[in-house]
């Protein structure tokens, strides 16, 4: 058995529950921990049996209740270490320095950098030199296990767990590949889940459809697939030129055409369910995404297999149970 839960989806938030009998993770955190506990509610999912959060990208709408519900409820979090950094470095508050701060900061620099050069000749070890030491992942970990850490270090998590694109991995008996894909953020990652010979794919936020997702999601049982906007309706909407730009770009989302093309000349046709995701409020309506999909996949939809759902923002989706 392995089930699929949308909890929302779009640039507002992201989170999806995938579990299998024994084991439940939850892909992205993008609502606040509140409202991702009240949806999980409503759907039947329980949120103190979750074993692990997966972060795709370091996006606000995949990542805003991150922090708070792993330590509420003490949840390992999975990234990529470069996704990680880049978080820590989001919720790391920014200082500026005054000019005569700044001079001062390089005259230390310079001078460390001395005393270093002058302990290497010495043959002792330049770690010597470190007075006070570098707080690392390890050290905010450590400390997370107090409340106090939380309130001091925003970015303190319970536990992290590092995985790579193309490496498969397993949580319990999910056995979990991650594969890049083409967007704006440090190291972004779609998932496929597999258990008891279920396959199910998640690939939402990217700007094409290269072949190694292709690839990635080919016999998939579930499909979790972007469809964000359609292309006039960006064209002629309210956003910015820039910001069209950088949607419609090849790190940008999918559009219902692109997923269209994606499903007529790639797709094997092998799901049961192919669920439409991240679709844009401004530029996109439910039923252009669907028309766009079923006309895709014509005759091949059928009572069993291909059947087309929406994910929503503002509810969760009823969960598919394969
Ligand atoms: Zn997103
Ligand atoms: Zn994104």
């Amino acid at each position: 058995m392995m089930r699929m839960t949308v909890l929302a989806s779009g640039s507002k938030g992201n989170s999806t529950v995938v579990a299998s009998s024994r084991t439940r993770v939850l892909v992205d955190a993008g609502l606040s921990c509140r409202e991702l506990i009240r949806r999980m509610a409503i759907a039947g999912e329980d949120p103190s049996a979750l074993d692990a959060i997966l972060i795709t990208h370091e996006h606000l709408d995949h990542v805003a209740g991150l922090a708070v519900l792993a330590r509420k409820r003490r949840i390992p979090v999975f990234f990529t270490e470069q996704t990680h950094r880049a978080w820590v470095r989001m919720l790391t508050p920014k200082t500026t320095m005054t000019y005569a701060k700044w001079l001062d900061h390089l005259q230390k620099e310079k001078e460390e950098e001395a005393a270093r050069a002058a302990v290497q000749e010495s043959g002792r070890s330049a770690e010597d030199l470190c007075e006070i030491p570098a707080v690392s992942l390890e050290d905010i970990q450590a400390e997370a296990e107090t409340p106090a850490a939380a309130r001091t270090d925003p970015a303190a998590l319970p536990a992290v767990e590092y995985f790579r694109a193309g490496s498969n991995f397993s949580i319990g008996d999910i056995d979990i590949t991650p594969f890049t894909i083409p967007h704006d953020a440090a190291d972004p990652c779609g998932f496929v889940f597999a258990s008891e010979g279920i396959r199910m794919a998640i690939a939402t936020d990217l700007g094409y459809m290269p072949p190694n997702v292709k690839q990635a999601i080919a016999g998939s049982d579930v499909l979790l697939l972007e469809s964000n906007h359609d292309l006039e309706m960006l064209r002629d909407g309210p956003y910015p030129w820039s910001v069209k730009q950088r949607v419609l770009s090849r790190v940008g989302h999918l559009s219902n055409h692109a997923t269209a093309e994606f499903l007529s000349r790639d797709y094997d046709g092998g799901a049961a369910y192919i669920v439409l995701g991240h679709l844009s409020e401004s530029n996109n309506a439910p039923e252009l995404a669907r028309i766009s999909a079923e006309q895709a996949i014509g005759d091949r939809m059928s009572l069993l297999g291909n059947r087309i759902l929406l994910a929503e923002q503002a509810q969760p989706l009823e969960s598919i149970c394969l």
